[in-house]
């Protein structure tokens, strides 16, 4: 593309709400502009970045034998009412109704549009397994649009959703779209983990969920990682345990001590002379259990947190809320001075697995201003159950003790998902099976966020002059840079820039009438992967052009006549 005859500007400001590299890039290097929060217009060079993300994706999926189709973005708000999900989604999705008075809604995923495709379609088991892929507009009105693509509103997917017979074959699939997934993260370049993801509290034990995580400092995401032993799982699935720990013994009864306005457990044990995890800390939350309300009595290690995610889980729960201080009462407990004893008897009590239940503890004594010292969970409980809840944290151990994990920053570009037959048993879909009975079909889900990966790779690889393209997914592969003035030289450019095009090349041609200094501040913005320099000069008195590398500004002279040559041999090697 000739850039004199082209539609790009780049920017010297940083835009106020840009806050990471990324953003700042796109914004800075004329890929995209910002029409709203959260909603992005893609400009030429941005949208053929996306594009060709898009082809690697297509090629990939269409290898492993997937069907492309593109499902409407406006759907039927019937199709979700069917699975209870219309009033579930809540406010992340943007609904409206037509002139009809019918309720519609912006596509935030498809599952039922897809399932209803399919049971409109597929009758037997013949017909199985089949995975069916889009790359579509998503819309979700996130509660924090931000990091320009990488949190949109309005973004680009890519989803798939497989049908199987039985989960054998779920489980084949999955492992084929997995690995279809690294191909696809691996042609981008892109330094990845495969993570275990958390698969909600309603999915079966043995659904298989992962999440792609791109390892960046901006990432939203906490990863729990060992490199040792290849462990990786996202923070809210993570289970981990501790070192060595002393716990204390002690034989002697449960005695209550004054602990004046000491809420904390940092006070507490400071006041006390004792370590963190010789105290208990004790959460109370409200769970709707199979439309009914179960209050809950989390315990865990003083120094430890509670991780959410694990208690809902535990508890099968559909929501889980921390209860009120009116509720709390109604408890028998007292804010601030929470412990497990003497409680009233419908409080779920439930103790983090890393508490020993025959080590020591304080507790609160459900007293204002009081602890209990002493504390044996075994001794002086009726009952106690114990489950992983806790937060994984950066010191931990592998659940085998032998690995350290540590913590890093991931941006979520992937997730893969077992569904099992949650929405085709909710939008009644039955296949004939083997043996001529109707049998209800399980599912898979597959997604990329094709525009948070372009963000995500900017993230990953830029410095302080621009962005450094991953190979491919740049723009293009040359920026052709011209520092001519004479008509003569000028002709010769154009006749290299013709050239070049018919040897293959993607080439932006920068024949703009500006200096070197503008033109190679542009070139390092854009960050397409080679710099092609015909400078009059340097030409006239050695015949050379000069070749420079984004990544690494490695630089050649070459002769006209090896150009091709030399641009392909470079081109191979970086
Ligand atoms: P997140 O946890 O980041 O909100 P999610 O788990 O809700 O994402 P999925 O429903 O798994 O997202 O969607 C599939 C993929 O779509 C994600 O892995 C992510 O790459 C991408 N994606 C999700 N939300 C957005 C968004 N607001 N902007 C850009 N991409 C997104
Ligand atoms: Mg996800």
């Amino acid at each position: 593309m000739r850039l004199s005859k082209g539609f790009w500007q780049t920017y010297k400001e940083i835009p106020n709400d840009a806050e990471i590299p990324s953003h700042q890039l796109m914004m800075r290097a004329g890929l995209i502009h910002k029409s709203g929060a959260g909603l992005y217009n893609y400009l030429p060079m941005g949208l053929r970045a996306i594009k060709k993300f898009e082809q690697i994706i297509r090629d990939e999926h269409d290898k492993i034998g997937c069907h492309e189709i593109s499902m409407s973005v406006v759907t039927p708000g019937e199709l979700w009412k069917e699975t209870g999900r219309w009033d579930k989604m809540g406010d992340l999705m943007a609904k409206f109704k037509d002139k009809k008075d019918q309720d519609l809604c912006l596509s935030p995923t498809n599952e039922e549009a897809v399932t209803d495709i399919f049971r409109k379609t597929i009758k037997s088991y013949k017909q199985l397994p089949v995975t069916l892929y889009q790359i579509n507009t998503k819309f979700r009105d996130e509660i924090r649009p931000r990091f320009g693509l990488m949190r949109g509103r309005e973004f680009t997917m890519k989803d798939a959703y497989s049908f199987h017979m039985d989960k054998d074959c779920l489980d084949r699939v999955y492992q084929d779209i997995y690995d279809c997934y690294c191909r696809i993260f691996d042609r981008v370049g892109l330094e990845y983990i495969p993570v275990e993801a958390d698969g909600g509290a309603m999915a079966s034990s043995d659904s298989k969920t992962h999440e792609f995580q791109v390892v960046a400092n901006a990432g939203e995401d906490a990863i729990i990682y060992s490199p040792e032993s290849r462990y990786a799982a996202n923070i809210e699935k993570a289970q981990t345990i501790r070192g060595k720990l002393n716990f204390k013994q002690s034989s002697e009864a449960m005695k209550n001590v004054s602990t004046p306005k000491m809420a904390t457990i940092e006070d507490v044990c400071s006041f006390l002379k004792t370590e963190k995890h010789h105290s208990l800390k004790s959460l109370v939350y409200k769970a709707v259990v199979a439309n009914k309300d179960v209050f809950v009595l989390a315990l865990l290690l003083g120094d430890d947190e509670l991780n959410e995610i694990k208690l809902q889980a535990f508890l099968k729960a559909e929501h889980l809320i921390q209860a009120t201080e009116e509720e709390m009462k109604k408890l028998g407990l007292v804010k601030g001075f929470i412990g497990p004893v003497g409680v009233a008897t419908n409080l779920v009590i439930v103790f983090d697995k890393q508490i020993d239940l025959n080590a020591a503890y304080v507790v609160g004594a459900n007293e204002v201003d009081m602890h209990t010292e002493n504390f044996i969970p075994s001794r002086d409980l009726k009952s106690t159950q114990t489950h992983d809840l806790r937060l994984a944290k950066e010191g931990d151990y592998t659940l085998d003790g032998k690995h350290l994990v540590v913590v890093k920053r991931g941006i979520e570009v992937g997730h893969v998902f077992q569904l099992g037959d949650k929405y085709t048993k909710g939008m009644s879909v039955q296949v004939l099976d083997k043996n001529g009975k109707l049998a209800t079909p399980l599912m898979g889900c597959y997604g990329i966020g094709v525009t948070r990966v372009v963000a995500a790779a900017i993230e990953q690889s830029h410095d302080e002059n621009g962005i450094i393209w991953p190979k491919a997914i740049a723009p293009y592969q040359i920026y052709f840079a011209t520092i001519v003035k004479k008509e003569e030289t000028k002709k010769l450019a154009d006749e290299i820039y013709s050239d070049l095009l018919k040897a293959g090349f993607e080439v932006l041609y920068d024949d703009r009438d500006q200096g070197p200094g503008f033109k190679f501040k542009d070139a390092d913005l854009i960050g397409l992967p080679i710099r092609l320099v015909l400078g009059e000069r340097d030409y006239e008195a050695s015949g050379e052009l000069e070749i420079v590398t984004r990544k690494g500004a490695q630089s050649f002279k070459v002769k006209k006549e090896n150009l091709v040559t030399e641009l392909k041999r470079v081109w191979d090697s970086i």
